[in-house]
């Protein structure tokens, strides 16, 4: 492996610099030469590479965002895009990509593999949908970040014995408001993976308020059917019933910014650094993770068009704490 490429595709995460430095400074020492992509797929077609040396990635394990820049590029999933993608690989000499980024970044990925280009993934999404990984690059900063907000609506809330409803982020997957609502302490949680009625989440508050508790908080993933509209036009029905007044605050991309906490960063060093190990040992079309705190490796084509779910047998555990 001569000419190693790397990219960041789809929705930023924090921790994705930290395993753009971690790829670069791994392929360097291995002797590889070292090209940043820019805007994901998008500078693929567009051909717009850059060396990267060890000091063009240095100061950045701590930012969030991508220096590389991110961008969704439709062109990619149609075969021209990319053929006009390996056409400007072959002609800089670039023999091996790592992609960094979410479920269809790796969807992006197992396509090129598929197509014979030496391709290794690196998981990085807030979400944490990646099959593969038991965690993404990204997540638990979400978490954390979404756990702050918690606390600190908990100290307004008990001051005035409110209820409040924090949507976070989560289309499809409820990892962040699953793994917040439970260290937070919410009283309940309503995710994409398990379906909550508005009328049960309101019994739920007034069981709480009945109990004698001074404030409840109610944390929802954006993409579940309980959403935060569903839980205020029931609430405007039933106000008088519940006992707890109701605000909502909708944490959206607040949620994806800031520095990455230290697990995401170790997370991204090893996983930057695992990819550029399985390119080297010619073990392409693999996305490199982490599970059970060992890195292990599973083919693209397995996690291409496959989603890891929120452990949602967790919610059982949340109810019981919330007595
Ligand atoms: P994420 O990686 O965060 O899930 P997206 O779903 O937006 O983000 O995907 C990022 C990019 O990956 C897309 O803009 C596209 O270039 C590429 N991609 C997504 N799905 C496919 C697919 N089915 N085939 C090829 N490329 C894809």
């Amino acid at each position: 492996m001569k000419r190693i490429a790397v990219l960041t595709s789809g929705g930023d995460a924090p921790g994705m610099n930290a395993a753009v430095r971690a790829v670069t400074r791994a392929a360097l020492a291995r002797g590889a030469e070292v090209f940043g992509v820019r805007n994901g797929y998008a500078g693929l077609l567009a051909d717009t590479m850059e060396p990267l040396r060890a000091r063009d990635v240095g100061g950045i394990v701590q930012r969030g965002g991508t220096v590389l820049g991110s961008a969704r590029c439709p062109e990619f999933a149609e075969p021209s895009g990319r053929s006009a993608a390996l056409r400007n690989l072959a002609a800089r000499g670039i023999d091996g990509l790592v992609v960094i980024g979410g479920n269809g970044s790796q969807t992006g990925s197992a396509m090129l593999a598929r197509e014979g280009f030496a391709v290794v993934g690196v998981p990085s999404t807030i979400d944490n949908d990646v099959y593969g990984t038991d965690v993404s690059i990204g997540a638990d900063t979400a978490v954390n970040i979404t756990l702050e907000a918690i606390d600190r609506l908990r100290t307004t809330a008990s001051s005035h014995s409110r209820a409040f409803a924090v949507e976070t982020m989560g289309r499809d997957c409820g990892y962040i408001a699953l793994m917040a609502g439970i260290a937070g302490g919410a009283e309940v949680i309503a995710l994409p993976e398990s379906e909550i009625a508005p009328a049960e989440v309101a019994k739920r508050l007034r069981g709480a308020y009945q109990r004698g508790k001074t404030h409840a908080l109610v944390v929802i993933a954006e993409g579940a059917r309980c959403g935060v509209k569903e839980l205020m036009r029931h609430y405007a029905e039933s106000r008088d019933s519940i006992g707890f007044e109701l605000r909502v605050t909708r944490l959206g991309h607040v949620v994806r910014g800031g520095a990455p906490i230290a697990a995401d960063r170790i997370l991204a060093t090893r996983l930057g650094s695992a990819a550029v190990e399985t390119l080297v040992q010619e073990r392409h079309g693999m996305l490199v993770g982490a599970s059970r705190n060992e890195i292990v490796t599973t083919p693209l084509a397995e996690i291409a068009g496959r989603t890891r779910p929120a452990d949602a047998a967790l919610l059982e555990l949340a109810r019981v704490m919330a007595i």
